[in-house]
């Protein structure tokens, strides 16, 4: 332990020492006290004035009796004031004359003396007291020559003179004296100091350690607590020193460290504040940093550096990093036009704004006589349109003969920052003629024993006007070979003439001036056998004789239809799906949605539209959720030349009903007639084998209310706004194919890896009365309503149209921009409809910019005319994307508390002139007088009123009780608004 105390003694700590008593000093007489008295014994102590070795005169006291036995000589100090000192230190020089050489000496003759302290409150000594002999005083110690001289000489020769420095403690008393006692030497004591020790003040380890005397015993320790220089900070706890009994600084303990924006200097004794251009992050002993390039400081003492202008820094981007700006444009676009395709490539741009992370992204617009609009999402980009890291994209499915623009623009991580990006560079391109695509679906329409009539979609790419197309087809057992061709100038066509009971291979290609596309896929399908043909007949007699009238009318349609067809060359047979038919004339480009429970038989619509999957192709990995009719898995699908793909298998649990297999597999049905990047894609069905499943695409992120339940507040308004964007689309596409989703909520809607959002669950079944399992679908007339999605005309009276999941997607858009707050949060489905009913309105959703809860209030206009379009729900986010500072301004009553829903038929009380105006607009006008009888005149006074006081005032009706209070708590937050904008 002693051992790590010397090395813990500080360097830099030297001792102070404090005289108490300097005989070198004295002007005159030391006049100390001799024993005994001179002139009694001749030879005791005898002050005598000599010389120091510089030759500075002193008063020294000599004894020399060596010739005398016996000898007790005592010579004591004057009384020493202690002052607070506990050890005492007593520094002496004297000479001893060598006993040797002295001629004849006696035995007696001695070469030391003793020194002895007697401590005392006063000074209180005589010449008798205390007592001239070992206790009362205390000896300190013998004190013996290291050098003897063998002369006697204080005449200016040289003199060997000792030093020996004693210490004595505790000392406790006021003061004390010393004595000196020879007992037969010849010496001299040529200078006494008295003195104490003590540690000085320091700074050390960025603290001030007050100055401290020493302990009384050589091994004592004194603690002193330190505190922090200014500027500095306590790291570790407590801040100590120890002052050791030779006043000497160790064992440092704790330590100060300069604060954040403050360096050491002055070899850590001063903490000073970064100067302008520097700066210091953090606590410690480092010096301030230069500023980062394209930074400053704003004043002395910084702990970062701001940004310059136009330059900026990302949140993960460290404060040690040079701030950065946006790159230039990119540079050297080259287009490459194939037909229909595109392939750009470009060079990077010459300046990178100071980061690595530059991407690009492709903006396409089609450019015609009215100028130039964003490309819909059927142009397709590889590896993708947004964030490629490689300088090309690979850009198909484009419109022949058509002028596009596209802009290549370069982002970084500090882009979104900055008002002038992105910078971009725009090439103008033409796109060539090129054959249409292939046809997807054809359905049967109808068949009879001898026709089947047929329909089908046009291609997704026409590119051009279709001036018709070609059928071709032939019995299963023939090949193509054997095929026929019937040509028809709409998307539907009766082949005559086929054989009863017998299966046929149907293939369609459409034409346009560029030629013909490809032909579809082979697509299967049979004419009645007689016996079929009879039944059928047999079924539908009596309800042609039942409505007669009706028949009439069903006959001349019939007529009409007969007649145009053959006009145009074609034979078209009355159908019972003649409203359902998709009967477009070319060159509109659309695809109708066919309820499979329209289907004679539902499982042929099952065929139609969704592919069968061997289950050996299948591998089931784990169960995810649980689905209305089984489990849902997820798992692999290999199908034969394709590449192994991650799937959802939703499968029907052993033990159903045919009923439950058809309303399963309806869902299938209804999936597999969509293709759209925002509508869940159905891989296929299993059917022939045990449990019966549903393959989809996988959704990694699962359904969207959950997730943005798990990452409430994650997202950027940018990131929530694509998500909507994503839905909308979806939705633009069924709504355009005439399919009403009718339960359209975040629950339904599942989110991919990428965060891209997908319409799913197009089940029926949850609609129908027999089932009471989930509470979120409430009985309703005619089957079960999710009331807090559905707009009121459904609720009514069931008018469910893509007006009616207009309103629910505006619900979806609350629930997103809420992260997954519960619609209405606790109140009954009857208060929400009764609220709806009086036009209360959801808020906007905590930082919900205003832009976005307005368009939420249009898709719940009551009128379901007024509401828009998913195509311009659609425009408007894209909009809202492309100018993000559309979205910056937030509608201020958004704050975390629930507040009351949004009165949309009350005006703001701000237009009106005073109270009673106002009174009248809420139809309360009788209440006038009981208002300005209570004092209730002004606007301030009105918007603080509570239940009590509309009692008070005499409003003893509940229902104007309930209307008044409603409208007061309108107009306070109406007037929190008008403050917080003021603000
Ligand atoms: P559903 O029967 O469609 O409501 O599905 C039940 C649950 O299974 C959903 O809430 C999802 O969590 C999960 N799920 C359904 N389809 C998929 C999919 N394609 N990818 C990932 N999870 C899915």
């Amino acid at each position: 332990m002693d051992i790590l105390w010397i090395l813990w003694i500080l360097p830099t700590a030297l001792a102070l020492e404090e005289t108490l008593m300097d005989s070198t000093t004295a002007t005159a007489e030391l006049g100390w006290t001799v024993f005994p008295v001179s002139g009694t014994s001749e030879n005791s102590w005898e002050e005598v004035s000599g010389y120091d070795e510089n030759m500075n005169t002193i008063r020294t006291y000599q004894v020399c009796n060596v010739f005398d036995a016996n000898q007790n000589n005592w010579v004591r100090t004057k009384y020493i004031h202690r002052r607070g000192a506990q050890r005492i230190h007593v520094e002496m020089k004297f000479s001893v004359r060598d006993c040797s050489s002295i001629p004849r000496v006696p035995g007696s003759c001695k070469e030391t003396f003793n020194l002895y302290y007697y401590e005392s409150d006063g000074d209180t000594a005589t010449k008798v007291h205390p007592p001239w002999m070992e206790n009362p005083w205390i000896k300190v110690d013998t004190i013996a020559a290291d050098e003897s001289f063998s002369q006697v000489d204080l005449g200016g020769r040289v003199m060997k003179i000792n030093t020996e420095v004693r210490s004595f403690g505790p000392v406790s008393r006021n003061g004390f004296y010393l004595a000196f006692q020879d007992y037969g030497g010849c010496m001299s004591l040529i200078a006494v100091r008295v003195f104490y020790r003590k540690c000085p003040r320091v700074i050390t380890n960025g603290a001030v350690f007050q100055e401290t005397l020493s302990g009384a015993e050589s091994t004592s320790l004194v603690a002193s607590r330190g505190v922090c220089i200014p500027n500095a900070e306590e790291v570790d706890v407590p801040i100590k020193l120890y002052c050791n009994g030779d006043g000497e600084w160790m064992v440092p303990i704790g330590r100060c460290m300069c604060k954040a924006g403050h360096e050491p200097v002055d070899n850590g004794t001063v903490c000073r504040a970064c100067q302008s251009g520097f700066f210091k992050p953090a606590q410690g002993d480092e010096a301030c940093l230069p500023c980062p390039i394209n930074s400053r400081t704003t004043n002395d003492g910084a702990t970062n550096c701001v940004c310059r202008n136009n330059y900026y820094r990302t949140d993960s981007d460290p404060i040690q990093m040079p701030c950065t700006t946006v790159p230039s444009a990119p540079q050297n676009v080259i287009s490459n036009v194939n037909e229909t395709s595109l392939r750009l490539e470009w060079s990077p741009p010459r300046e990178s704004g100071g980061r690595g992370d530059v991407v690009y992204n492709v903006i396409c617009k089609s450019c015609g006589g009215r100028g130039c609009t964003r490309c819909g999402d059927n142009v397709q980009f590889t590896p993708r349109q947004l964030g490629l890291t490689d300088t090309w994209v690979y850009i198909s499915d484009l419109l022949a003969h058509t002028q596009y623009t596209f802009e290549v623009q370069a982002v970084n991580g500090v882009s979104d920052q900055s008002p002038h990006s992105p910078q971009y560079v725009s090439v103008n391109i033409t796109t060539n003629q090129a054959a249409p695509s292939t046809v997807s679906i054809i359905h049967q329409v109808s068949r009879t024993v001898d026709s089947i009539t047929l329909s089908w979609s046009q291609p997704d790419q026409p590119n051009g006007v279709i001036l018709d197309y070609e059928l071709q087809y032939y019995e299963k057992d023939q090949t193509e070979h054997n095929s026929s061709i019937v040509r028809s100038q709409t998307n539907t066509a009766i082949i005559r003439g086929l054989k009863p009971g017998g299966i046929y291979v149907f293939q369609v290609r459409a034409r346009t001036v560029a030629g013909f596309g490809r032909y579809s896929g082979k697509m299967y399908f049979q004419t009645m056998t007689e016996e079929e043909y009879n039944t059928s007949i047999q079924e539908k007699l009596p309800l042609i004789i039942g409505s007669a009238a009706a028949g009439l009318v069903f006959l001349i349609a019939l007529v009409v239809i007969i007649i145009v067809c053959n006009r145009r060359g074609f034979e078209r047979a009355d159908s019972e799906y003649t409203d359902k038919l998709q009967h477009y004339t070319s060159g509109h480009r659309m695809k109708i949605y066919i309820d499979p429970f329209t289907y004679e038989d539902p499982n042929e619509a099952v065929r139609e539209f969704a592919k069968e999957i061997d289950i050996s192709c299948v591998k089931i990995e784990q169960v995810i959720g649980a689905g209305e009719f089984g489990e849902v898995c997820s798992g692999n699908l290999k199908l034969p030349g394709k590449r192994e793909m991650f799937v959802a298998i939703k499968t029907l649990k052993s033990g159903y009903t045919e009923k439950q297999r058809r309303d399963f597999l309806s869902e299938a049905s209804i999936m597999g007639q969509f293709d759209h990047p925002n509508v869940i894609h159905l891989e296929g069905v299993v059917t022939k084998s045990s449990p019966v499943m549903i393959i989809t695409e996988f959704m990694e992120n699962g359904s969207l209310d959950s997730f943005l339940r798990q990452n409430d507040g994650q997202f950027t308004v940018i990131q929530l706004v694509g998500m909507l964007r994503g839905i909308a689309s979806g939705m633009k596409y069924l709504a355009d194919m005439n399919y009403v989703h009718r339960d359209l909520a975040a629950r339904n809607i599942l989110v991919n890896s990428n965060l891209v959002c997908k319409v799913s669950d197009f089940g029926l079944s949850r609609f129908l009365e027999d089932d009471t399992s989930d509470p979120t679908y409430t009985s309703a007339l005619g089957g079960k309503i999710p009331i807090r999605w559905t707009a009121p005309e459904a609720i009514q009276y069931r008018k469910f149209t893509s007006a009616s999941d207009v309103w629910s997607y505006g619900i979806v858009m609350w629930e997103v921009m809420s992260y997954g707050e519960r619609p209405y949060w606790d109140m009954t489905n009857q208060d929400v409809i009764n609220a709806i009913e009086q036009d209360y309105r959801l808020p906007p959703p905590m930082d919900c910019p205003s832009a976005l809860h307005q368009l939420m209030l249009d898709c719940w206009q009551k009128d379901r005319n007024n509401r828009p379009k998913f195509s311009q729900i659609v425009n408007n986010l894209d909009k809202m994307i492309r100018n993000p500072n559309m979205l910056k301004a937030m509608t201020p009553l958004s704050s975390g508390v629930h507040l009351p829903l949004l009165d949309r038929s009350m005006p703001d009380f701000s237009s009106f002139r005073n109270v009673d105006d106002w009174l009248d607009a809420i139809k309360m006008g009788q209440y006038k007088d009981n208002f300005a009888n209570a004092d209730f005149t002004s606007f301030d006074l009105v918007s603080q009123m509570t239940m009590e006081d509309i009692l008070r005032v005499g409003v003893t009706l509940a229902g104007h009780q309930k209307k008044i209070l409603n409208s007061v708590q309108m107009m306070r937050a109406q007037m929190n608004q008008i403050q917080s904008v003021e603000v």
